[in-house]
Parts: C-alpha cells; structure tokens; sequence
C-alpha cells in the first residue's frame, strides 16, 4: 500500500486526538481538475456528491474561466453497520486530511486492458468516531481518492481500545442518481436455485436503457458492474474492488423510488445458507506506521463519469487502487486455448477427440488445450497423463477443469472434491504441475458470502505455488483479482457462449451482448466467454444444432473485443478445412493480451468500434447489433503508430455474406469509410 501509505500513517496519527468538527463540505479535485468529489458532515452523518466540470474559456484574456459543475451522482449516503456499533449516524468528525500533492500509480498490469498504467489520484481521509460508549474505541475511516474520470472510496476500521476485531453486518454505502437516468444493469439471481442450484452466478439478463427505478425480478437487486446513461449529461459506472478473503463481495439494492441504489450484501441462502452474510475484519493498528498493515480495510467502491463512454470503456480505476497480495511464482503468459467441450459437448470429454483438439491447438499455433468436465469419469488420471504427455510432444500446455465443490451445491462433474480445501488442493497442484499443466478452469462457486471468497483466494495462492494459472467459471465477478493475485487469468461471470449451444434465442441476441460486453461486464475485468464460433450451426455434426446469426468477422471480432489473457476459442477441427484461409491466418495471430486499449465508437448493446494495441501492432473491431446496415466514419489516425495505409481490413462484404481480406484504404481526408450489416463487422489490423 505504498502510495496510501502516507496519508494512512495521517489517517492514524489524527484517530489520536483532535477537535470534533461540526459541519463541513469538502470538495476534491481530480488532478485535471475536472471529476469532482464533494464529501459532506452535517448533523453526524456523512455523505457524498460527485460530477464533472466544464470549463468554459474566459470571456477576457486574464479573467477568471467559468466553471460548471454536472452533478452526476447526487448526495448519497455513506456509513458502515457493524456488532460494536453503527458508523452511519450519530457521527463525530475528528479529523479531515488533504493529501498534499497527487499520489502516482505507476504499474505493469500483465493481462488487462492496458500493460503500463500511471494513474493520479487526489486523496482525502476522514476519520471518524461514535458516541457509543459499548463500542470500544473503535475508529472509522473513510478513504477517497479521486482520478480523472474515476472516484473510489473505502473505508477502514481502527483500533483505538480494547476491541480488536468487528463484525460489518452491512453498509449505508449509497449511490443516488436523477430518476430520469437509465440502467444498463444484470440483477442478481436468487441463491440457490438454477442448475444443480449453482446460483448465484452472474448469469442473468440485463435490462438495457430501462430506469433506474425499475424493480429486478428476483427482488435482490443488481450484480457490479452497473452503468448509468444520464442523458445528455453523461455515462456513469459503478462497481467494486479489492475484494479478497478479508470480505464479502456485495452488489447493489432495487433503487428506491427517488433514486437511491445501496450497497447489498450476499444473501443468506448463499452457500447453501451456511456462513454469515457479513465480514469477519480484524482492526487496523492506529498506534503504528500503517505501511505492511493490511487489516481492517473494507473493499473499495468505485465511479467511472463524464460525459462520453471513453472514460466508462477506458478505466482502470479497479487495478489503481489495489496491489499484488504476493509475487507470481513463474513468469505467466496468456494463452488461447482449444476446447472441444463448447460445440463437441460432454461425449467430447474422452481420450480420442481430446488428442483431435491437442492436434487443432498445435496446428494454430496456439499455447493450450482445455480439458473440460468430466475427465476424471472417461478419462481417468492415467489416461490424462498420456494426454500431458502428448500436448509436451506437441507444444501444446493443458488446461485442466475442476468442480469447485465439496459441500456447496449439486453439480455433480468431476473432479470433485479436489479443490474445496489446502490439503487435497496442493495435492492435485502437484499432479498438475509435474504434468506440465498450464492452468485450471475452477467451476461452480458459491456466490459471495466471505466464506467463499476465501475458497476462490485459497485456490489462486495453493495455485501460484505450482505455477498454475486460474480461470473461474460460474462464478463471482473478479474484483481487481488481474492485479491482487498473478496467476489469475479470468473469469466467465457473464451469459457466455455455452447459451449459444443452449438456446436459439441466445443465438438471436449473440450480436447485441457482444456490443454491450466491452462497456459493462468487460471493462472492470477480465471476461472469460469462450468465443469466436465459425461453424455456422453449433453442433459436432453438420446440419444440426442451432444456428449462428453473426458473419464469420463478427466472430473474429470478437477475439478483440472481449479481453481474456486466456481466452478458450470455440473453433472446431472442421473449421480448418472448411473456412476461408484468411480466416484461421487471423486466428492464428490475434494476441490475447492487450498494452493498450482506445474505445473509437459505440453505444452499449448497437455497436463499437474498439481498438486494442499488442506491441507494436492495432487490431480494430467495429461490430454492428443494429437492425440495419451501419454507416461508418472512422479517423483512425488517433492511434498513435497505427499504419492505415498498409492495414489489413477483414469485412462480410457488401451482402455481410462474403468474407474477404482487404487492404484499408483511406478516403481524401484520411477517414475509412465502412458500411457493417446487420450482426457483422470489420476487423483492420
Ligand atoms: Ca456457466
């Protein structure tokens, strides 16, 4: 916690003694001065607005500019409900600390959106008390940090007597928005119910550009991440991060009518009921250097605003703000990986055609084969041991799945029992590892309770020992988890590819969540969807199954859009021989891990245009949902190296039916003009 340190060591030195204060607004900057943070104490309790200002230029040369706010989060409360007492009235302000200077995050970020980030943020600290005379001196903090663009606050627990660990049994944490804003959110599911009553997993539909009055169906609310459209004013996104062992993860309330959308902790049926729906934290030392102290933190929540959806598809606010909880063990590298289970389903799950999908990953060159559910019925620990050693012969890395469970629901595939604890964990890790095993696919978790989130932590540590990399699958959405723990690669916590082989009408709706995904679920982490279909029907054998509405570039492009360090493609032994050359060439080079990320164009669900730098080389998506053609106007030239001319363009043609390779060619202004049909794209790289 280097760069906080400073301010944390403020934060405990002022928890001593200072006097109370009254009533106050303070307001923080972004160090360009234009996202706004206004905290406010009054009548014991604490509460915060937040927005952007515009600048317009002064009428006069030395005259003052004219300022004006945009209020995009209205006054909202804040406050922590814990055993010893409740944070959220009855307040007394004891200490409020600007930090002097901007605090730097400078980082490598191996496997996001970005590889070099240098964020600034504007800190501001408070530290507060209650009267309760029961609670036993214990002290609250609230962090803010403010970015452009970008606000996260946390708070933190300290001890000031006799009481070392509390309970947070909720929170007042609040976000309030205009009741003519629209929500572009996934609600919560139910616990416990579903297949094999795996839920919740972060599979459920979206209301698209609804209100943000309306009621989720379940009446649980809504999963992080959220995004807001303002109108004219803006987009605003909210979500969370930090999230490891030491909590709870949460997601967000129904709104109420006027507005007010609150932090929502796991249900109580999670789990299968067992475990508290609240946090267990030990509290931070006030007395010492805050530096290596990790206790007593709660999550941070964080708001992407402005007024375009560049900042929303840009940010990185949910990496500025965490840290490495340990090093990586290896030197950890993307992948793409093939996987038989998406189309070729369960019967796949044998020696045979697992060495076909072994065969299809060497001859596209790719890192990886997964090897899904089931094989330790069909295929058995020393049947998977030839395996190892055929992808070794053939430089491919296996990729191995794992039920999560023990004891938490009904799933029944196996390996079971392998993963739900240390003891048996570091056992299989080993097997793994002597195996040459890349990575596994962790599936079938049991929603949010703290309880679980040390199952997830306790598999990525055990994990790293081994040099194993971690995907997640019917699961939680991951929190910062790309920078928290190394060998983290992704997670599916979204309606992912698998419903394409289920329903028709999923197939039907492909096109529009591949345009929603970049501004909503995979802007805040890493989204494992298990994509790219070219088969035109989803099904092992040819004429069956349910058929794909979008063109073969759209598919491709979605190896852009959607960003996974690991990505398992859906593409089929079949797909070598039948597709055009072009086609496979692309998929044998498209990269998986990204040092740079610029959002073009794009409404959330319509279309986007999304460009994605590897080294030294753009890879453009522009992909159209709209039920009619697509007219584009693109200025590539804001890409900086990015050499329009000698671009490859990958397109449907003009009937979207006719897959070709190009060369770009830019009109007299510079400008590339593109007219994508419905459900197809373009690909320029
Ligand atoms: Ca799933």
């Amino acid at each position: 916690m280097k760069h906080h340190s400073l301010l944390l060591a403020a934060l405990a030195l002022a928890a001593a003694a200072s006097l109370p204060v009254m009533a106050q607004t303070t307001r923080v900057l972004s160090p360009d001065g234009l996202t706004y943070l206004d905290v406010k104490f009054a009548d014991g309790q604490l509460s915060y607005s937040a927005g952007y200002r515009t600048i317009a230029k002064a009428k006069k040369k030395g005259a003052k500019a004219d300022t004006l706010d945009v209020p995009m989060v209205l006054d909202s409360p804040l406050g922590v409900y814990t055993n010893v007492a409740d944070f959220s009235k009855d307040l007394t302000l004891k200490e409020t600390i600007r930090h002097e200077g901007t605090i730097k995050h400078s980082y490598h970020l191996r496997q996001g959106k970005q590889s070099e980030i240098n964020s600034e943020e504007n800190g501001l600290g408070l530290v507060l008390t209650t009267p309760q005379r029961r609670n036993g001196g214990v002290i609250m903090t609230v962090q803010f940090a403010v970015f452009n663009n970008n606000i996260a606050y946390r708070y933190r627990f300290l001890q000031g007597g006799e009481t070392g660990a509390i309970v947070i049994t909720g929170e007042a944490s609040g976000f309030r928005l205009p009741t003519d804003a629209t929500a572009f959110i996934c609600q919560q599911s139910d616990p416990m119910v579903g297949w094999k009553r795996t839920k919740p997993s972060y599979e459920e539909g979206y209301i698209w550009d609804e209100p943000v009055t309306k009621r989720s169906q379940s009446g649980q609310g809504w999963t992080f991440p959220c995004l807001f459209h303002e109108g004219d004013k803006g987009w605003l996104l909210i979500s969370e991060t930090g999230v490891s062992s030491n909590y709870c993860a949460s997601h967000l309330s129904d709104a109420t009518p006027d507005g007010l959308f609150t932090i929502a902790f796991p249900m109580e049926g999670e789990n299968n009921g067992f475990g508290s729906t609240g946090a267990q934290i030990g509290l931070g030392n006030s007395n010492t250097n805050a530096n290596d102290d990790m206790t007593g933190y709660t999550p941070w929540r964080t708001i992407t605003l402005g007024p375009t959806l560049k900042p929303i598809v840009e940010t990185t606010i949910v990496w500025d703000v965490v840290e490495p909880l340990y090093e990586p063990s290896i030197d950890y590298q993307g992948s793409r990986n093939t996987w038989s289970w998406i189309l070729w389903q369960d019967p796949s799950i044998n020696y045979e055609d697992q060495i076909k999908y072994i065969d299809l990953a060497a001859a596209l060159g790719w890192e990886g084969c997964l090897i899904d559910g089931g094989w330790y019925e069909h295929i058995g620990r020393e049947g998977m041991e030839k395996l190892f050693a055929y992808c070794k012969q053939k430089g491919v890395r296996p990729w191995v799945w794992y039920n999560s469970n023990g004891a938490w629901n009904d799933a029944p595939q196996c390996a079971r029992q392998a993963m739900h604890n240390s003891i048996v964990r570091k056992k299989e890790m080993k097997w793994l590892r002597d195996g040459g095993v890349a990575g596994i696919k962790v599936d079938f978790f049991a929603g949010d309770k703290q309880e679980t989130m040390r199952v997830y932590e306790g598999i990525l540590s055990d994990a790293n020992d081994y040099g194993i990399q971690c995907i997640f699958h019917g699961c939680t959405l991951p929190r910062g988890w790309e920078r928290m723990y190394p060998n983290y690669c992704s997670s599916e916590a979204v309606l992912a590819s698998e419903n394409l082989y289920f329903s028709q009408g999923f197939c039907e709706q492909e096109a529009r969540h591949a345009c929603l995904h970049p501004f909503v679920r995979n802007t805040v982490a890493s989204m494992e969807y298990g994509g790219t279909v070219l088969q035109k029907r989803l099904h092992k054998e040819p004429g069956k199954g349910n058929t794909r509405r979008t063109s073969d570039v759209f598919e491709l492009a979605t190896a852009i859009a959607f960003q996974s360090s690991g990505q398992n493609f859906a593409l089929t032994p079949r797909n070598l021989t039948e597709q055009p050359q072009f086609e496979i060439d692309f998929m044998k080079q498209v990269p998986t891990t990204w040092d740079e990320t610029r959002f073009i164009d794009g409404y959330p669900g319509k279309y986007i245009v999304l460009a994605r730098r590897h080294g030294t080389r753009w890879y453009v998506a522009a992909m159209n949902a709209e039920p009619a053609a697509k007219q584009l106007s693109l200025d590539l030239r804001v890409l900086d190296g990015f050499h329009i001319e000698s671009a490859t363009l990958l397109t449907d043609g003009p009937d979207g039916q006719t897959p070709q390779q190009t060369t770009a060619k830019p009109d007299k202004k510079g400008l590339i003009q593109l007219t994508l049909q419905p459900q197809c794209a373009a690909v320029l790289f």
